[in-house]
């Protein structure tokens, strides 16, 4: 597997796969063509067809700004590897192309092509949960310790750094006021769902801080604000939300909740590298389920929970999401996927409680439901993978 560095990647929203992932690929195709006279750049399948939402052509053309550049659709055609493809293509001055290269943003801001399976190189010896427990347990440690040990120490600089956005994010979207860019009309409500909850007897004040974290950041994300994809940003509000509910609610010190992060990181790289994060190649359960299933696990650590209970808690996040479809209406990250955010942060406080409650014992394993996540996501009709031509998007959201 590779860094849990893949995991969390920091950058502006709205989409990791289809405003990160192009950019990066855009930068890199500059770079080795600084000299061409022109670009062309193909997008297609899902890119085609919900890039337009996503502003992945923006953040294509704004790498390309001083050259020219045109942005050619193709919603319809999908090529084999992933259906976030991209082509670039370099022209000399007497038209020829003098370059090309076609790219695949495989979710998270993950960029790879026809020649490469991942970004970065392996830095775990380790490719599932079912060999990290037996690690684990071998050598009685928890799972944080299993990341320090691959990862080395610099990995709570960088963990350190991610917290740090995320809470910016947080607290940037519960200052946050009007109308979302891109046409739904959707007004921010982070800071009302905060603001009113204050009123609100300890419950239910707590669940709305929880909510109010979630819609924060989703809500940054949907404005194109900074975030960390945790691990795309359409699912970006879940996992801090929770981290920020425990800090405020249990008084988590600050190790615990880095900690919380290289755990929960690790769930996320267990279910990029078996399966998939990207909602154009298995829907939103791979998104929004795998965040969830992240975030659940780090309660469960902050709470103490054993290895197996945190096995647990991540199980049922992702097991619980199973079949979610990806169907942004009018191809924007705000319905549903605003609103998912929340709720997957309320499921994952859930499912700590629960497995807490529990022996750590269970049916199936997240080995398990990591595979039929990845099978149901391919058996998924391609309306609801990220195409926005079935289920909600058949609906316009506009206000009535
Ligand atoms: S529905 Fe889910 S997978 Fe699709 S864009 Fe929204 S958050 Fe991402």
């Amino acid at each position: 597997m590779e860094s849990i560095k893949e995991i969390y990647k920091i950058g502006y929203g709205p989409s990791s796969s289809h405003t990160m992932g192009p950019k990066k690929a855009a930068g890199q195709f500059l770079t080795k063509n600084k000299k061409a006279e022109r670009f062309e750049v193909v997008l297609y399948g899902s890119l085609a067809a919900t890039g337009k939402g996503h502003l992945t052509d923006l953040a294509i053309k704004d790498t390309f700004k001083n050259h020219k550049i045109k942005v050619i659709w193709k919603p319809k055609i999908f090529l084999p590897k992933h259906p976030n493809a991209l082509k670039f293509m370099a022209f000399g001055n007497n038209n020829k192309i003098t370059d090309e290269w076609t790219a695949y943003s495989v979710g998270g801001g993950s960029i790879i092509d026809d020649f490469t399976k991942s970004e970065t190189a392996n830095v775990y010896p380790h490719k599932n949960m079912e060999e990290i427990l037996t690690w684990s347990n071998l050598n009685g440690k928890q799972f944080w310790e299993y990341v320090a040990e691959y990862e080395g120490e610099g990995i709570w600089e960088f963990l350190a750094e991610a917290w740090k956005v995320m809470q910016a994010s947080i607290k940037n979207g519960l200052n946050g006021q009007g109308v979302l860019p891109g046409g739904l009309k959707l007004p921010r409500k982070a800071q009302s769902f905060f603001l009113k909850g204050q009123n609100f007897a300890t419950p239910f004040k707590r669940r709305s801080q929880l909510f109010a974290y979630a819609l924060a950041i989703s809500e940054e994300n949907a404005g194109g604000g900074k975030i960390v994809a945790a691990p795309t940003c359409g699912a970006s509000g879940v996992l801090p939300a929770v981290l920020k509910y425990f800090r405020k609610v249990y008084k988590t010190d600050e190790n615990s909740v880095l900690r919380a992060l290289a755990t929960a990181g690790l769930i996320g790289n267990i279910v990029k590298t078996n399966a998939s994060i990207s909602g154009a190649e298995v829907g939103c359960q791979g998104e929004i389920g795998t965040a969830c299933a992240m975030a659940s696990a780090a309660a469960t650590q902050m709470m103490g929970g054993t290895i197996y209970q945190i096995e647990y808690s991540a199980e049922m996040g992702l097991e619980h999401h199973l079949g979610l479809t990806c169907d942004p209406v009018a191809g924007l990250v705000q319905i549903p996927c605003i609103e998912r955010n929340a709720f997957a942060a309320e499921r994952a406080v859930s499912h700590n409680t629960f497995a807490l409650m529990s022996d750590g014992r269970h049916r199936i394993s997240f080995d398990e439901v990591v595979e039929t996540m990845y099978k149901t996501g391919i058996d998924m009709q391609s309306k609801y993978r990220e195409t926005s031509e079935g289920g909600l998007a058949n609906f316009d959201g506009l206000p009535r």
